[in-house]
């Protein structure tokens, strides 16, 4: 087409200057650096992996009703399709450890605004039903790649749709929104369409014993049990006190009613042995007890403890020590101390 005179072309020509610069402005064409078809991804999470924070739950890869994660182990449960990294409990959760994108991308759709809640039983589940996901995002890498953050904190989410991101941008906090049942970012990876358990890679055939062509930029060992927690309480624990955050107390009061050591572990197995032993504040060995795991728990909480019947326990520096053996493996290994005042 030939315009009637310049001044109507002059005028098209900043017309298209001027959308360009608003589309720049907006985002909307910003191109962004795309992972290649063999991309490496970092964890969602910021903290040190098996100390602050752990992986809990890894993708199912049976399609059948059973589950089982690419360890050959029961750390997952059937149909979960991403990898679960958790931290120990909501007092850790109210301080704040921060969600991060795992590789450069394109934020696609944010959600926010959804109750941190622990689910416990049916009508904390019916509750969340089509929001399971809680706060969370989907972030575009380019090349058919895409990640989905799921249960962040309510009202962390700082992306919006459209924000250019990069491995280990902020996207939000580690929460427990939707359908979860202890404070952690479930991560979840698709290429093509398909989910992809990042510990085995894209197009991997199902089961546990294939190739693992791991895409975790950071070689990631295989840890299906481990430490949460541990710690002393003047009563015995609940798990639904642990996850909430109590008994981090370092010192009692000398009237406390009971000492009790207790243990929040991940991953026990029937035949694993426990080795639970307290000390007293003259070094006395009070309680030397051990017992064997009879089924399998994706989590387990384990305690032992005295009485303090007219404050029949020693004032002083007490100890805790924890073992969880597997055949001659030592899997678990806690010492922890309290001052009894
Ligand atoms: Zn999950």
């Amino acid at each position: 087409m030939k315009f009637k005179n310049s001044f109507y072309g002059f005028l098209t020509a900043l017309v298209i200057v001027l959308a360009t610069n608003y589309l720049l402005t907006a985002n909307a064409n910003t191109p962004i650096a795309q992972v290649p078809n063999n991309p490496k991804f970092a964890i969602p999470v910021e903290c040190k992996l098996d100390k602050d924070c752990f992986i809990l739950l890894y993708s199912d890869r049976d399609p059948s009703p059973k589950a089982v994660d690419f360890g050959c182990g029961r750390q997952t449960y059937d149909g979960h399709k991403g990898t679960d990294f958790a931290i120990s409990d909501e007092k850790i959760m109210a301080k704040g450890v921060a969600v991060q994108a795992v590789a450069p991308g394109k934020v696609l759709r944010v959600r926010d605004g959804i109750p941190d809640r622990r689910v416990k039983n049916q009508a904390d589940q019916d509750a969340v039903k089509n929001i399971e996901c809680g706060n969370g995002m989907v972030i575009d890498h380019g090349n058919s790649w895409e990640t989905q953050y799921c249960h962040l904190r309510n009202g962390s989410v700082v992306v919006k749709p459209g924000t250019v991101v990069k491995a280990g941008t902020q996207l939000g906090m580690v929460g427990e929104s939707g359908l979860a049942s202890f404070p952690h970012v479930h991560l979840s990876i698709q290429y093509q369409g398909e989910i992809v358990d990042p510990f085995v890679g894209a197009n991997a055939k199902s089961g546990c014993n294939t190739a693992r062509n791991s895409i975790w930029q950071q070689p990631l060992s295989y840890k299906p049990t481990g430490l949460i927690r541990g710690g002393f309480a003047d009563a015995a624990p609940t798990m639904d006190d642990l996850w909430s955050g109590k008994f981090y107390d370092t010192v009692l009061p000398g009237n406390s009613a009971a000492l009790i050591f207790w243990v929040q572990v991940y991953g026990v197995l029937p035949g694993d042995k426990e080795h639970y032993q307290l000390f007293a504040p003259n070094g006395d060995r009070v309680i030397d007890n051990k017992k064997e795991i009879k089924s399998a728990k994706k989590t387990w909480m384990g305690y032992v403890g005295k009485r303090n019947n007219s404050q029949s326990l020693a004032k002083g520096k007490w100890r805790g020590e924890y073992s969880l053996t597997r055949g001659n493996k030592v899997l678990v290994n806690v010492s922890k101390e309290v001052q009894l005042n």
